[in-house]
């Protein structure tokens, strides 16, 4: 089943408004659909993970969504399209604009994954 970063915007400000108690746990069930539900009781890290595995850029990316996460295993050119660049393998330098890896900046985990390279 794979949700898409929408759905689980969606499911994590719902998470929001869960009572959690002081041991960490959810005060009632929280329900994503009917394919995945947490019950009263499960530990708060347990979903984080869950969000963490499934949203694009991770919990972090649901946290701060305003921000950009990078990766240093992708780099970005100067080139209008296709500009993303995977580290190493002898990738260092883009043949078409010359950029150097060393140079450039890492890329943003979100365009890679559109990229379908990630
Ligand atoms: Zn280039």
């Amino acid at each position: 089943m794979k949700y898409t970063d929408e759905q689980l915007k969606e499911a994590w400000k719902r998470l929001g408004d869960i009572a959690i108690n002081n041991e960490e746990e959810l005060e009632e069930d929280f329900i994503i659909d009917a394919d995945t539900k947490f019950s009263k009781g499960t530990d708060r890290m347990d979903i984080w993970h869950w969000f963490d595995v499934h949203y694009s850029t991770g919990v972090h990316g649901l946290m701060f969504p305003n921000q950009f996460v990078t990766t240093e295993d992708f780099w970005d050119c100067e080139c209008k399209h296709n500009y993303i660049h995977s580290s190493g393998e002898g990738t260092n330098e883009c043949k078409i604009c010359g950029a150097q890896r060393s140079t450039s900046p890492d890329s943003r985990v979100e365009e890679v994954k559109k990229a379908g390279l990630l």
